[in-house]
């Protein structure tokens, strides 16, 4: 099976799913999307109305904001995997509960492990602290950090501010917006180190 094929058959799994309250209440699971052979994984919180609306990850402010970034450093939203920790919207956009988080774990560990990308990309404290619990993020944004993950095995990861967080403030969207910029490198770096 094609990594395409395993990621529509998980896909096609998580749109039952009912193993914590949110599904109750969303309009409908947003999966994620993007290319299942993406080098780069974007993981966010969760989906906002507007992604709860049209069942795809960031598709209202942030996510424009988002592909304007990916268009800095001449990538499209196709050419990347954009996910979230909980796949159903929590009700007037409250952040997660553990319960939740841990409910919907299993799924994103599944993408993960199917897209098996290069760099995972950490988009705000939620998604953080998910993959690096106890670390602040106003210290560890814009570094790339190797860790061990029960599931995943080694890992890559960035952290960045959520640009929802950013999008109006303009010091917090200057910060973003460089680091941003250092994918590539980081991409470029974790290659030289494969060869
Ligand atoms: N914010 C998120 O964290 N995820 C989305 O999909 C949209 C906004």
């Amino acid at each position: 099976m094609t990594k395409q094929e395993q990621l529509n058959e998980l896909n096609d799994l998580m749109l039952k799913c009912s193993n914590c309250v949110l599904h109750k209440t969303c309009k409908q699971v947003v999966p994620g999307e993007g290319s299942a052979d993406a080098e780069i994984m974007f993981i966010g919180e969760g989906p906002g109305q507007k992604e709860d609306e049209l069942g795809r990850p960031f598709v209202g402010a942030a996510g424009k904001f988002l592909e304007e970034m990916l268009a800095t450093i001449k990538l499209k939203r196709d050419q990347v995997y954009i996910a979230n920790i909980v796949k159903c919207r929590p009700p007037q956009n409250r952040d997660p509960l553990p319960e939740e988080t841990a409910a919907c774990w299993p799924w994103l560990l599944e993408q993960i492990k199917i897209i098996q990308p290069k760099l995972i990309v950490t988009l705000g404290r939620h998604s953080m602290e998910r993959f690096l619990p106890s670390m602040k993020i106003s210290k560890v944004h814009g570094k790339a950090m190797r860790r061990e993950i029960e599931g995943i095995g080694r890992q890559v990861f960035y952290t960045l501010y959520h640009p929802a967080a950013a999008l109006y403030n303009g010091s917090m969207r200057e910060v973003l917006i460089k680091d941003f910029r250092c994918i590539p490198k980081i991409i470029e770096k974790i290659k030289s180190e494969e060869k």
